[in-house]
């Protein structure tokens, strides 16, 4: 039988029904599990059975919509975490420990820089950060003997960077470790970072996939490709027992499509605990089944956006890989066939004085820190996220004073532009 296309995929897939069951995915609102015998609940704890005994680790509920994301990426095994960042925390933590090194794309979301640069590096993990222009050489030239993965984001928010996923993946393997890809931004409407070489896919649920502002969230997809057993050496946590569960070495025992997934529920969400609720779950997976219908609008809403600003005396310069104009249109056109999200950047001519005006004009778009929702959004960093810097720290570090992002949501693109042009008129 042919595989089911992705819409098909976002609307139905990871939960099916029993003769008489609820159509839709059941809240399990529940923080425990009752069993006949401790012999079964045993079982469990011995992960010799699968099933649900505290939903700090596992609920059914994640499950069903962890299941739907790995069939729409293209994986074989997923878990929900509370937010994004938990799920770049915990996929990063599930193979690199104190001493271990990360190779990281430089472009990449400011939180993620964060905990890389700064968090992990408490922890004992370092990184190196390339550019993602980088040439292949200068990739290699950045893995150590203690390298043990390579992270990179396939539109990077909020530089809008697109990722030679095949180059990145290339040098990952070459050296033995994994490539980790964050793919909020396209989504797997838009980009499966696996089909191009990618062994884990995280996700910021947060933004497209929820898609109406609602709930924090994340998600974690394993690809089970990786050969974990063959560089057994430089990954002690996969390859060798765990004291804390009775000795099982999880890739022996759960093979290349089991073993991240279950060693990261069973280890780091015991001891993290940062699980998404299934409420949250819930929501997310509304989200979903309309997320193939909702992206397309996205992107014609972003190119609309993008080609009339382009186009307008006021602003210096537009910043959308869906431009031929853009560094990354090449880049795009191969990754990003269908295009790649709603998000767009601006600068204005005026600089700081002009965004100010500009943006206390806008009616329809709102001022936010927040990007990839139904409701368009609009953020000037100079006067907001980063007031604390000079016009000149700014330029430095790439976001002039007067740039803007803007995050195009569902709306009609006639008023969307429409809203924009009035604003302008007012600089
Ligand atoms: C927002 C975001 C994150 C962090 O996600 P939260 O859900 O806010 O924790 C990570 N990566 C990207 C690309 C994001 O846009």
């Amino acid at each position: 039988m042919r595989e089911y296309g992705l819409g098909t995929k976002a609307v139905q897939a990871g939960y099916r029904p029993g003769n008489g069951e609820p159509r839709q995915i059941p809240i399990i609102q529940s923080t425990t599990f009752k069993y006949d015998t401790s012999e079964d609940m045993g079982k469990l704890f011995d992960l010799e059975a699968s099933g649900y005994f505290y939903s700090r680790l596992q609920n059914p509920t994640n499950d069903h919509v962890a299941a739907k994301i790995a069939e729409l990426e293209g994986g074989k095994a997923a878990m929900l975490t509370s937010s994004g960042q938990a799920a770049t925390f915990m996929a990063i933590f599930n193979i690199c420990e104190c001493g271990d090194h990360i190779v990281a794309s430089s472009s990449i979301y400011g939180g993620t820089f964060n905990l890389i640069s700064v968090t992990l590096k408490k922890m004992g993990i370092t990184s190196t950060f390339v550019s993602p222009d980088c040439t292949e050489e200068e990739l290699e030239a950045a893995m150590l003997d203690n390298t043990k993965l390579v992270f990179g984001e396939t539109i990077a928010n909020p530089a809008l960077t697109v990722l030679d996923i095949e180059k990145f993946a290339k040098a990952a393997h070459a050296h033995g470790v994994p490539l980790m890809v964050d793919n909020t931004f396209p989504t797997p409407v838009n980009c499966r970072p696996i089909e191009w070489g990618a062994d884990i896919v995280t996700h910021s649920t947060t933004k497209y996939m929820d898609g109406h502002g609602a709930c924090l969230g994340g998600v974690i997809v394993d690809a089970g490709k990786f050969d974990w057993m063959a560089h057994a050496d430089k990954y002690p946590g996969l390859c060798t027992p765990d004291e804390s569960y009775h000795g099982i070495t999880y890739a022996e025992k759960f093979g290349n499509e089991g073993a991240f997934i279950t060693k990261c529920t069973s280890q780091l969400m015991r001891d993290f605990g940062c699980i998404q609720s299934p409420q949250h779950a819930f929501i997310l997976n509304l989200g979903l089944e309309s997320l193939h219908v909702r992206m397309p609008r996205h992107v014609e809403n972003g190119q609309a956006v993008a080609e009339f600003l382009e186009a307008h005396p006021q602003v210096a310069f537009v910043n959308y890989p869906g431009l031929p104009s853009n560094k990354y249109y090449e880049v795009a056109q191969k990754y990003l066939p269908k295009g790649g999200c709603g998000v767009v950047s601006f600068e204005l001519k005026g600089g700081r004085p002009a965004a100010e005006k500009f943006m206390k004009s806008l009616k329809l778009a709102a001022i936010e820190t927040h990007v990839a929702d139904a409701r368009t959004c609009c953020l000037n960093p100079a006067t907001s996220t980063h007031r604390q810097m000079t016009d000149e720290q700014l330029r430095e570090a790439g976001i002039p004073a007067g740039l803007v992002r803007i995050s195009c949501g569902l709306e009609d693109r006639e008023d969307l532009i429409a809203d924009l042009a009035q604003a302008l008129e007012q600089i």
